[in-house]
């Protein structure tokens, strides 16, 4: 159950964890997508990406979602296609450091998991 006090990028951003979680690691498009895509929503989530990252993670959702093997690498795409198509603002929002629930922080600090992922 989700309602309009939780933040959907942040909700994009648990759902590719879960997936991450998930992934098999078999292809690339997953196993090297994945992380690099949630890096990106993790730095949304702090108020630390640019427009130039939400352009690569369009692109990296995009390459998931046509070349990915199985349907747990394109599913993963979705939610942050999704949010972007219906919550296009709130998305943008998080690009000026504004979270229309005020969940997301600029203190947030990426999971040591994935620091060092490269974006
Ligand atoms: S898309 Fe499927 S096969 Fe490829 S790494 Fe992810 S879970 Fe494994």
């Amino acid at each position: 159950m989700v309602d309009d006090s939780r933040c959907v990028v942040d909700l994009a951003r648990s759902m590719l964890a879960f997936f991450e979680h998930e992934s098999c690691g078999q292809c690339t498009p997953c196993r090297e997508g994945m992380p690099r895509l949630l890096r990106i929503l993790d730095k949304m989530c702090a108020f630390r990406a640019t427009a130039a990252d939400l352009d690569l993670a369009m692109e990296l959702a995009e390459v998931m979602y046509n070349s990915a093997l199985c349907a747990l690498g394109q599913s993963a795409a979705m939610p942050l296609r999704t949010i972007i198509e219906h919550f296009g603002d709130e998305v943008k929002g998080h690009l000026n450091g504004v979270c229309a629930t005020g969940t997301c922080s600029s203190h947030r600090v990426p999971s040591e998991r994935r620091r060092d992922a490269h974006v």
